[in-house]
C-alpha cells in the first residue's frame, strides 16, 4: 500500500504539483495520465526518492519513506523501476543485466541463477541470456529492463513512459505483456503515461492530471463515461 498525504511539491516558486492525496492499494494498477509537463513524472519520482516533496508525506507498507522529517533513498524502498529510455548495460549479457541488482547485493550465486532464470521466463526472455542488448530489438531490451526491475521481487514497481520509444505494434503486444506480469507477480504498479489506449486499456484506476492538479480519479470506464470537467472530456475523448 502508498499511501500519499497531502504531497506538493515545487521548484523554486514554480508548483508542479499540489495537494495530491490517495491511497494505491496492493496489487493495484495505478496510471497517472496527462500531458508533458503536467507533474506525473515528478510524481513517480517523489514516490521512487528521487525527488524530496515540498510538504506532505509518503508511506509506502506503513513506512514513512519521505516526510519533513524522514527522508529513505531509493535503494532503501525496495522498488522495482523503468523508464523511458531502456538504460540496460550495454557491455552485459541479459543474464547479467538481470542478476545485476542482486549481485550488488551479494547474493549466493546459485539463488542469483535460479532468481534469473525464473524472470528471464516471466518476460519471455530465456532464449536470449547470452545476448548483448545490441543484439536485442527495443521492445526485447524494453522486457530485459522490465526483468532487472522484477529480479528483486519488489511489491511495488514504478514505469515512466517504458513504452513510448518502442512503434506501435510493438507498444500494444507490450501492454499486454505488462499487465499479465503484473497479474502472475500481484504487484502494485503505478505506470505515468501521456497515451490516453494505454491508460484505458491498462489501469484499475487512472488518475488525470493537469498542471500539477489531479482532475479526476476513477476506473477507465468512469473516466470516459463520465469525466468530471471539460479538460478530462477533451483528453481522454483525444485519440493519439
Ligand atoms: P513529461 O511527460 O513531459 O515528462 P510530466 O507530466 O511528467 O511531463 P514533470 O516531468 O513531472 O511532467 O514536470 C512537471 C513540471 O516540473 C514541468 O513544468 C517541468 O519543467 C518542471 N520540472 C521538473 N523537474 C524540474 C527540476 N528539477 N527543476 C525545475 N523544474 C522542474
Amino acid at each position: 500500500v502508498v499511501t500519499i498525504s497531502n504531497v506538493t511539491k515545487a521548484f523554486g516558486d514554480v508548483v508542479v504539483l499540489e495537494h495530491f492525496n490517495d491511497e494505491f492499494k496492493d496489487g493495484e494498477f495505478i496510471t497517472l495520465l496527462g500531458p508533458s509537463g503536467c507533474g506525473k513524472t515528478t510524481m513517480l519520482r517523489m514516490i521512487a526518492g528521487f525527488e524530496k516533496p515540498t510538504s506532505g508525506e509518503i508511506k509506502i507498507d506503513g513506512t514513512v519513506v519521505s516526510s519533513n522529517k524522514t527522508f529513505l533513498p531509493p535503494e532503501k524502498r525496495e522498488i522495482g523501476m523503468v523508464f523511458q529510455s531502456y538504460a540496460v548495460w550495454p557491455h552485459m549479457n541479459v543474464f547479467d543485466n538481470i542478476a545485476y541488482p542482486l549481485k550488488i547485493k551479494k547474493i549466493p550465486k546459485d539463488i542469483i541463477h535460479k532468481k534469473v532464470m525464473d524472470i528471464l521466463e516471466v518476460v519471455h526472455l530465456s532464449q536470449y541470456a547470452k545476448r548483448i542488448p545490441a543484439q536485442l530489438s527495443g521492445g526485447q531490451q524494453q522486457r530485459v529492463a522490465l526483468g532487472r526491475a522484477l529480479v528483486a521481487e519488489p511489491k511495488l514497481l514504478l514505469l515512466d513512459e517504458p513504452l513510448s520509444n518502442l512503434d506501435a505494434k510493438l507498444r500494444e503486444s507490450m501492454r499486454y505483456e505488462i499487465k499479465e506480469i503484473q497479474k502472475k507477480l500481484g504487484i502494485t504498479v503505478v505506470f505515468v503515461t501521456h497515451d490516453q489506449v494505454e491508460a484505458m486499456t491498462m489501469s484499475d484506476r487512472v488518475f488525470v492530471i493537469n498542471r500539477g492538479v489531479v482532475q479526476q480519479v476513477g476506473t477507465p470506464y468512469e473516466i470516459y463515461s463520465k469525466p468530471s470537467n471539460q479538460f478530462v472530456a477533451d483528453f481522454v475523448g483525444k485519440v493519439n
